[in-house]
């Protein structure tokens, strides 16, 4: 059955990374047989401009009617001084909650091609493949009460809440471990117990769930060690879970450790897999219009799209290939650049990778 996709290029860098990743899928159309027909929908800045609010309705009824949606990104110096209702963050924060997007996953891979491009030594990071797990609806982004108060003798206080009910944990850490299987079955869940109740629970729940996956390997860890080890020996992780805040944090870090934001991919699903695909980096302002950014982030993101939405696992390998390929043939976007390579543009990029791909079709 034909599935469809929405594609929402957002603003900035979004429409010339967005466009490679369609030349990747049409190549899948043609040369693989996959059956996904495009929808085209307009969202952030972008939105803004043509409708006056950044996540239109028409949006949102294309994503809820779509199997996945992948996503540019969105935001620029153009919006930043409107009210903060319709800037071009509110339109994603929207989506995300509108389609319940809980589960954000975020691999951290390092391409041995690229080892030289972090600021960890090459032997430490070489061949890193993490994939941290982030739960994304709640936490204490979402917690009440929140907010600043004055008290009796005038003074502010500012506060937050941090609150996860079990059926929230157990949903993410299904995700992990489901994950985990089709890795390298080792699950670290990253909490505070030691301080926090709300993470008490967390990790009681998890160590439950672990005995549906025998398989698994569960370990926990709290936040401070996990920030420690993810500098000091970060290829110990295979799959990370944790909360909303630490994950925010968590995922920042490991995404550095690989040296390129133009490289890495998220995803964000709802409890039927149905999710959102972006790359991890912003709409990038100061490049943009220069068919100089890095359109693989958004090219992997496709295959996080075909492996975990469309259950096209073969297709998502034969993507993350041709990646490897290209950079292989030392083909580089400014942002990766190193000396004795060839620098490409962002066209010339998506280019190569659908080259990379018909070439696996012979
Ligand atoms: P950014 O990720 O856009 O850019 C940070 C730096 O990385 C810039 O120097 C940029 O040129 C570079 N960069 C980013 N993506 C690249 C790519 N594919 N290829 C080559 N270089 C790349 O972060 P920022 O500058 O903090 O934010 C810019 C705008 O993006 C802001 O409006 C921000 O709100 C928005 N933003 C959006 C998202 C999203 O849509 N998911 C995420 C983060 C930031």
């Amino acid at each position: 059955m034909t599935k469809k996709l929405l594609v929402l290029p957002g603003d900035g860098i979004g429409p010339e990374i967005v466009a490679e990743a369609v030349k990747v899928l049409d190549a899948l159309r043609q040369a693989f047989g996959l059956a996904v027909e495009l929808e085209r929908g307009l969202i952030g800045g972008a939105a803004y401009d043509a409708t006056g609010h950044p996540l239109p309705e028409a949006t949102l009824d294309l994503a809820r009617a779509a199997d996945a949606v992948l996503l540019g990104a969105v935001g620029g110096p153009k919006w930043e001084s409107l009210d903060i209702s319709v800037r071009p963050e509110k339109g994603l924060l929207g989506i995300r909650a509108a389609l319940e997007l809980f589960a954000n996953l975020r691999p951290a891979v390092l391409y041995p091609q690229l080892a030289s491009a972090s600021t960890l030594k090459a032997e430490v990071v070489s061949g890193l493949d993490i994939m941290i797990v982030r739960e994304l609806t709640g936490g204490i982004y979402f917690g009440k009460p929140r907010g600043v108060r004055t008290l009796a003798g005038g003074e502010r206080q500012g506060y937050n809440t941090l609150i996860y009910s079990e059926s929230e944990i157990r949903r993410i850490g299904k995700v992990a471990f489901e994950i985990a299987m089709q890795r390298d079955r080792r699950v670290t869940s990253v909490d505070k117990a030691n301080v926090l109740e709300c993470t008490e629970l967390w990790r009681e729940v998890m160590q439950t769930l672990a005995a549906d996956y025998p398989q698994v390997d569960l370990s926990h860890m709290y936040v401070d060690n996990a920030a420690m080890q993810l500098v000091r020996a970060p290829k110990q992780f295979d799959v990370v879970v944790t909360g909303n805040m630490f994950g925010d944090i968590l995922s920042d870090a490991a995404a550095m450790l690989t040296g390129s934001i133009g490289m890495l991919p998220s995803a964000s699903l709802d409890e039927q897999n149905k999710g959102m695909y972006e790359p991890i980096h912003g709409s990038a302002p100061d490049i943009a219009g220069q068919q100089v950014a890095n359109p693989l982030a958004t090219i992997l993101s496709v295959a996080m799209l075909l492996r975990y939405s469309l259950g096209e696992q073969m297709l998502a390998q034969r993507i993350e290939n041709a990646v490897q390929r290209v950079l292989e043939l030392g083909l580089r976007t400014a942002d990766i650049y190193s000396e004795g390579c060839q620098r490409v543009s962002t066209g010339q990029m998506g280019d190569a990778v659908v080259a990379a791909l018909l070439e696996q079709s012979r």
